[in-house]
């Protein structure tokens, strides 16, 4: 089995974590409803896109 060959210093640990944390998802208000909707997606609350509706609003 492979064994690392030293043992990884606090620093060089950390330096790896440094791109662990999670950033917050990419958010945009539609223009139609108001709610928050990801960028380059259909609005999950009405179903618009490019300012008209591409698929009937879900759960409503
Ligand atoms: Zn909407």
């Amino acid at each position: 089995m492979a064994v690392p060959k030293r043992k990884v210093s606090r620093s060089r640990r950390d330096m790896r974590r440094a791109h662990d944390s999670l950033k917050s998802m990419a958010h945009a208000e539609c223009p139609n409803c108001g709610e928050l909707k990801r960028p380059h997606h259909v609005c999950a609350s009405c179903g618009h896109y490019d300012n008209r509706e591409v698929v009937e609003a879900a759960g409503l």
